[in-house]
C-alpha cells in the first residue's frame, strides 16, 4: 500500500467498514448491573458506544480514515484497531453517545499535521459548538492548550457530498421526533457519479438510532450492498427500533447483508444472532465489513 499518486488506478479500493462500537448509550456492560448479559463472557456482548470507521486507499492511492461519528469510547476504539489517521468526520447526530468523543482526535491533528473535517446538519453542528465551545471558540480560551482542530462543514438540504472519492449521501430519518441523518455512501468515479462496480462493502448505509424511516429516504436506501441498522431491544422504545421493527425495516430494504447495531442488554448475542432472518446478523464491535 503506497501513499503516493503514482500508484493510483483512479478510483477506491480496499475499502473497510469497521464497527468499532454496537452498544447503546450506557455501553454494555452497564455499570453496576448484574445481569446475564452484563456478565457475559462472549466476547460479543461487550459493546462500547456506536461509531464506524471507513480505511480505504483513495483514487490516488493515497490511505484514508473516515470515521462516522466519535463516540466518547473513541481512545479505545483507536487503540484496538490500531488507527494513526483521520481524514474527515461525518455525524449522524449530536447526542451524547455519538459525538463525545470528539476531544479525543486532536491527537490525528498532531499525526496529520492538518485540521479535520466535521460533517454535519447545522442542528447537530450548533450542539457541538455548545459541546465543544474550548474547540470552536479556541480564542476564548484561557490559555492555548491543546485542543482539537475541526472545520465545521454544514450539511445542507440533506445534499450529497464527496471525500476522497466516497459520496455520502444523507439519509433522513426519525429518532423519536428528532430528525438525524443517516448515510448512504458509494465510490464515484471523477465526475462524482457513482461507480457500476462498487468497492467491498458498498454501497453501504449506515443508519443509526432510528425509530422511523421516512417515505423519502427509502430510495435512497436501494441496491445496497450492506445495510447498518439500528436495533435496541426486544420491548418498543420510543426513540430506536425494536427487534422486529428493524427486522421488518432490513427486510424491505432487503440489502445483501444487513448488520445490526446499538444494542440494550436486553439482547445476549448468540440468542439473537442466530435467530435473524438469512442475510442479517448482529454486529460486534470489531466487525469488519469488506
Ligand atoms: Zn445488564
Ligand atoms: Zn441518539
Ligand atoms: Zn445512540
Amino acid at each position: 500500500m503506497g501513499g503516493t499518486s503514482s500508484d493510483g488506478c483512479g478510483k477506491v479500493r480496499e475499502l473497510v467498514c469497521t464497527l468499532l462500537g454496537t452498544g447503546t448509550s450506557s455501553g454494555i456492560p452497564v455499570i453496576g448491573c448484574a445481569c446475564a448479559v452484563c456478565r457475559s463472557d462472549d466476547p460479543r456482548d461487550r459493546r462500547l458506544r456506536c461509531g464506524a470507521c471507513l480505511r480505504f486507499l483513495d483514487p490516488s492511492g493515497t490511505p484514508r480514515a473516515i470515521l462516522l461519528d466519535v463516540p466518547p469510547d473513541h481512545r479505545e476504539q483507536a487503540l484496538r484497531i490500531g488507527l494513526d489517521r483521520c481524514d474527515a468526520i461525518v455525524v449522524t447526530h449530536d447526542h451524547v453517545d455519538h459525538v463525545w468523543g470528539l476531544d479525543e482526535v486532536r491527537r490525528y491533528n498532531v499525526l496529520m499535521a492538518a485540521p479535520i473535517e466535521v460533517w454535519a446538519s447545522r442542528e447537530s453542528l450548533d450542539g457541538l459548538r455548545r459541546a465543544y465551545r474550548h474547540v470552536f471558540e479556541r480564542t476564548s480560551n484561557v490559555n492555548d492548550s491543546f485542543v482539537a482542530d475541526l472545520i465545521a462543514q454544514p450539511i445542507d438540504d440533506h445534499r450529497p457530498f464527496l471525500l476522497h472519492g466516497l459520496r455520502f449521501t444523507p439519509v433522513p430519518l426519525l429518532h423519536g421526533r428528532l430528525p438525524i441523518l443517516g448515510f448512504r455512501i458509494e465510490a464515484v468515479d471523477a465526475a462524482g457519479e457513482p461507480l457500476s462496480e462498487q468497492p467491498g462493502p458498498l454501497p453501504l448505509a449506515y443508519c443509526t438510532d432510528c425509530s422511523a424511516i421516512p417515505p423519502q429516504s427509502w430510495p435512497l436506501l436501494r441496491g445496497l450492498r450492506t445495510l447498518v441498522l439500528d436495533l435496541l431491544r426486544y420491548r418498543r422504545h420510543p426513540t430506536h427500533f425494536t427487534a422486529d421493527e428493524a427486522i421488518a425495516a432490513a427486510t424491505e430494504i432487503a440489502a445483501d447483508r444487513t448488520v445490526f447495531i446499538h444494542m440494550t442488554h436486553d439482547i445476549r448475542h448468540a440468542e439473537l444472532d442466530e435467530r435473524l432472518p438469512p442475510g442479517m446478523s448482529l454486529g460486534y464491535d470489531g466487525l469488519a465489513l469488506g
